[in-house]
């Protein structure tokens, strides 16, 4: 708690945050119905009786829901229960039973733990399923309900099995906060959970912060709502927390409610207090028996659980070498699924480094089970051996993703033929001598004078070579040249 990565407040106060994260499951289909479990369609396509909550239909629980909720449980750690489902009743325009069916006091993951990159573990308390609500959208005023002309209802998402994950307040800045919530990302993600994109709302995250100073019980937290990206999770708690502390070292009281980001003001806005908020009567689910997953079952996801993004972080890392400042190349690799391409093509004979910023750079838009593993470490070696310029390799890759090939007879084809040094030692001569008073210059002028000419001396090398020459390998004999 007294780590120096925690954010300092005025007053000796530090932050406490837990997280609450919704996922959604990827499931074809919906919690308790056949009704496709689809991002993106027409509003009100994917629906059936049991969506919409029509009198007589009945749920029936769909088991790759339950078996992703174990497969999240077991990358936790979790303990996996008996589980019960219950009824959480509110009246909500987008959620047409009007009571929402979740897990409450017998939730199926429990007592697990998240690590963090940095190595700090982070207690999840459980993690529960539920259904999603459909969603509104209040046409006219400003896109409130109060004030607007109407509401469009779309009930597609209503049903959409969801994973509610609940940290314990073991979250000490807004840079935990985030890397908390990026590291479950990659977890959904690798673990086939959830498609983990904020952008479309498949993984939705709550902000729980108090402060208080050390040693002393924990605050009164609010909650808040509305974060959906990361950044804006990291600003919200350092807004809150700066707010809180503000409040008591004003002399007033903290007060538990939930509050809104505003994403325009960069502030928090309270939405509810505690005192109104609603009582959701729960009671166990009538037309769900209770869930038991037996221990076979259990086991046999167990064996079927993918390496989880720490372990692939650490065989990446170790594949690169100590080079310091890959970490962060290595997360978006691993986030990205395209770490396997990477240890492959430095398998391949590839240097680590121009590998990296190959997959991570020029490759950021292509599949990377579409590239030909030796065809990729065969360019990156040319170009890392000053066969090819940078320029040269980049075209030939793109050549190489749009119609495949082997570098070298594309780099052939193209007439990117390596300007071997013999040759360009004897363009440098030329253009010298074609620049005598530039050369002079050059030759006598401090390190500004030269840096402006080494430009233009690689540009009349280049020039005169069509492009193909190495950029790095002509300042190099320039330098050589002066001080022969
Ligand atoms: P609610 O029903 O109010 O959403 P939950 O039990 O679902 O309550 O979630 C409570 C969340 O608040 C958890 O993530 C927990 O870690 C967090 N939390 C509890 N106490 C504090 C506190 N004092 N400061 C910050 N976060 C807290
Ligand atoms: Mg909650």
């Amino acid at each position: 708690m007294t780590d120096d990565s925690q954010a300092a407040l005025d007053g000796g106060y530090v932050m406490v945050i837990g997280l609450e994260v919704h996922a959604e499951l990827a499931t074809r289909t919906k919690m308790f119905s056949g009704a496709p479990n689809a991002y993106g369609a027409e509003p009100n396509t994917n629906i059936d009786p049991t969506t919409l909550g029509l009198p007589g239909s009945l749920p029936v629980l769909n088991k790759r829901a339950v078996e992703l909720a174990i497969r999240l449980g077991i990358a936790l750690d979790c303990t996996i229960q008996p589980s019960v489902f219950a009824r959480k009743n509110y009246f909500y325009p987008d959620m047409p039973k009007d009571f929402q069916i979740s897990q409450y006091d017998r939730p199926i993951d429990v007592d697990g733990h998240l690590q963090l990159p940095s190595g700090k573990r982070i207690g999840i308390e459980r993690a529960h399923l539920e259904e999603d609500t459909g969603k509104s959208t209040h046409v006219g005023g400003a896109g409130r309900i109060s004030g607007a002309d109407y509401s469009l209802v779309d009930y597609n998402r209503a049903g959409v099995p969801l994973l509610e994950i609940v940290s314990r307040p073991d979250i000490a800045s807004a840079e935990e906060a985030r890397a908390y919530a990026a590291e479950l990302r990659a977890i959904l993600v690798a673990t086939g959970v959830s498609d983990g994109k904020m952008e479309e709302g498949s993984m939705r995250v709550d902000a729980n912060v108090s402060v208080h100073r050390p040693g002393e019980p924990l605050g009164i937290r609010c909650e808040i709502k509305n974060l959906n990206s990361l950044r804006s999770l990291g600003h919200a708690v350092d807004y809150e927390a700066r707010r809180q502390v503000a409040a008591l070292l004003a002399g007033e009281t903290i007060r538990q409610e939930t509050r809104l980001w505003n994403e325009q003001t960069q502030t928090t806005a309270t939405m509810r207090a505690k005192e109104d908020a609603d009582d959701y009567r729960y009671f166990t689910e009538p037309d769900l028996v209770p869930i038991a997953p037996g221990a076979d079952w259990i086991a046999q996801i167990r064996a079927s659980m993918p390496v989880l993004p720490a372990e692939r972080r650490a065989r990446l890392a170790d594949a690169v070498g100590v080079a310091g400042g890959a970490a962060e190349s290595i997360a978006l690799l691993v986030e990205r699924g395209a770490d396997d391409l990477a240890l492959a093509v430095i398998a391949a004979g590839a240097p680590a480094d121009r590998a990296l910023v190959y997959i991570e750079q020029y490759l950021a838009d292509v599949d990377p089970s579409a590239v030909v593993v030796s065809d990729l470490a065969a360019l990156v070696s040319m170009e890392a051996g000053g066969e090819l310029t940078t320029t040269q390799a980049r075209k030939v890759l793109s050549i190489m993703v749009d119609q495949g090939g082997a570098p070298a007879e594309i780099a052939a084809a193209n007439g990117f033929e390596s300007v071997s040094s013999d040759s360009l030692a004897g363009t440098i001569e030329a253009v010298i001598a074609a620049n005598p008073d530039e050369w002079t210059r050059y030759r006598e002028g401090d390190d500004a004078v030269r840096g402006k000419l080494t430009g233009f001396f690689v540009g009349q090398v280049m020039r005169a070579t069509k492009g193909n020459a190495d950029g790095a390998a002509v300042t190099r004999m320039l330098v050589a040249r002066v001080e022969s």
